[in-house]
């Protein structure tokens, strides 16, 4: 099976190259615009990773990172979150959350699709699947 992949952005341009990036490759490719919907196709559809902007409408990338993990079914899921602020402790504040790895904007859509296939391994071997 594909692995599958949910992509929570609120921002139409990023979430079109993000999918334009990901898309060549061999996966199933969720959308989710905001927070809670994105929290809710989680739990739904049970992907295989997570790649999140940190910053969105109606419950932020920080909440939702928060409340998966302390879901049994969400403690090995790999979550990438995404975020533009480039303050000093912003990354410590992402991994804190609960994400795996923290990856700034603009996206660098050369290195992304590497980072998501060694995140996908390392969530495979992890959860034991
Ligand atoms: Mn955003």
């Amino acid at each position: 099976m594909k692995p599958k992949i949910l992509l929570v952005e609120d921002n139409p341009l990023n979430m079109r190259l993000m999918e334009m990036t990901l898309g060549a490759q061999n996966y199933d490719l969720l959308k989710a615009t905001d927070g809670q919907q994105g929290f809710d196709m989680a739990v739904k559809e049970r992907p295989d990773l997570i790649l999140m902007d940190m910053n969105l409408p109606v419950m932020s990338g920080f909440e939702v990172a928060k409340k998966l993990r302390e879901l049994p079914d969400f403690r090995n899921t790999p979550i990438a979150g995404i975020t533009a602020l480039a303050m000093k402790g912003d990354m410590e504040k992402v991994l804190e959350a609960g994400c795996d790895v923290y990856i700034s904007k603009p996206i660098n859509t050369r290195e992304l699709p590497a980072k998501i296939a060694e995140l996908l391994a390392k969530g495979k071997n992890e959860s034991g699947r």
